[in-house]
């Protein structure tokens, strides 16, 4: 079975995490700070909070921005259920923004719809998460217009869009946001085993975060309560925090997979502009990259065409499974997941989503997919088409 999506690890990969091994520390050590200065100056931004998972850097992303019981969250639909859940976690209460078809990134025309709405009626949300879907990132600049008018918080979920640009300038850089999230999943763009990373500008932003992913803890004495605190030993605890720190391990791993990062994405750019030649003929619809965007191709989502009955999303995937092809779903739309449907949500609440949920098929993307492996991805699909037109 060729997956839909695999970790590229080499044997300086290997050699370096085997070092940490031998070192004095495992868990968060010298190479967590190093990870962290490194993912920095690769995203143009002044600070990063490594975590274990990229769903606990969004979970301590909103409650440093004081999200808690009663506020409301928007995101996008078209994600996997961690963005939302992480609203959840703090006791919020989640929303969402349907999408625009071409890209799967939330319709900035339908968010500002729906603001003037909530403006109305008092509903607006404390704080907006654009998911950068596939790789390619949101409208941020128009996000951000309106984020001024109608005053909330963004985080940017970029699980897919390490090594993504937005203008030229790198996702994570938070021009345009209070905090970008990283995931290091093996499927994702670099790996850490498990892992994440919060990027910020905001130095209060970082505290807090820094605290949070470490039981709420502090022991810098500029931010304790004054009490006692010229015992050099001192630490106190300020918030109600969790431990949620990444380990050395993983994060010599991801400082090794991280000088590879330009190295993957051009990979993936080459294997999506390779499909996007070879699929052309077919009555397939292809991913767009907007013209101000350089997508990091974390999918290659296609999407059959509603008007074509012979060839349905169902059977082009059975067929795909059948010639050991991984092809994947991404992804249901959270809405009509059972947990959010028993909050209230319904199927038709957001269209586009659910028609995109019914046409996409997600074929494989690695660094590692090999040429050869790539046309026979391709002559499966080609096979599939002929084999319907009569
Ligand atoms: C993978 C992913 C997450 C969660 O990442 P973890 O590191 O597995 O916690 C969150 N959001 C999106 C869009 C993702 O793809």
């Amino acid at each position: 079975m060729i997956p839909y999506g695999r970790q590229n690890i080499s044997l300086k990969d290997i050699y370096n995490v085997t070092k940490v091994l031998r070192s004095d520390f495992l868990t968060q050590g010298p190479i967590v700070d190093q990870f962290e200065k490194k993912i920095s100056e690769y995203c143009e931004v002044n600070y990063s909070v490594s975590t274990n998972s990229a769903t606990s850097a969004l979970h301590i992303a909103c409650l440093s921005l004081g999200l808690k019981a009663g506020d409301q969250v928007w995101t996008s639909p078209i994600s996997f259920v961690a963005t939302a859940n992480a609203a959840l976690y703090c006791g919020a209460n989640v929303d969402f923004v349907d999408i625009e078809l071409e890209t799967g990134n939330v319709s900035t025309t339908e968010l500002e719809k729906k603001l003037k709405v909530a403006y109305i009626k008092k509903t607006l949300p404390k704080i907006f998460i654009p998911v950068h879907f596939s790789g390619q990132s949101c409208d941020m600049e128009k996000i951000y217009e309106l984020s001024k008018e109608f005053d909330f918080h963004i985080i940017e979920d970029a699980s897919h869009a390490l090594g993504g640009k937005y203008k030229g300038k790198p996702i994570g850089n938070c021009t345009f946001s209070d905090i970008t999230i990283f995931s290091f999943h093996p499927v994702k763009i670099i790996t850490t085993g498990e892992g994440g990373v919060a990027t910020t500008n905001k130095p209060e932003l970082n505290e807090k975060m820094v605290r949070l992913r470490s039981h709420g803890i502090t022991n810098k004495k500029d931010y304790m309560i004054n009490r006692a605190i010229d015992e050099i030993w001192n630490y106190q605890q300020l918030d109600l925090g969790y431990n949620y720190r990444l380990t050395d391990i993983g994060a010599s791993l991801g400082v090794s997979q991280l000088s590879k990062v330009n190295k993957f994405v051009k990979a993936r750019n080459v294997i999506a502009t390779r499909y996007n030649d070879l699929l052309k003929p077919l009555a397939l619809k292809l991913p767009l990259v907007k013209g101000m965007n350089y997508s990091s191709f974390h999918l290659y989502v296609i999407r059959v065409k509603e008007s074509n009955t012979r060839v349905t999303q169902k059977n082009l995937f059975e067929h795909l499974l059948k010639n050991q092809i991984g092809a994947n779903i991404h992804y249901i739309p959270i809405h009509r997941q059972p947990y959010y449907e028993a909050m209230g949500f319904k199927e038709g609440s957001f269209p586009n989503s659910e028609r995109f949920h019914k046409e996409a098929i997600s074929l494989p993307i690695f660094p590692g997919l090999k040429k050869r492996n790539q046309k026979l991805i391709v002559n499966v699909l080609r096979e599939f088409f002929s084999s319907r037109l009569n």
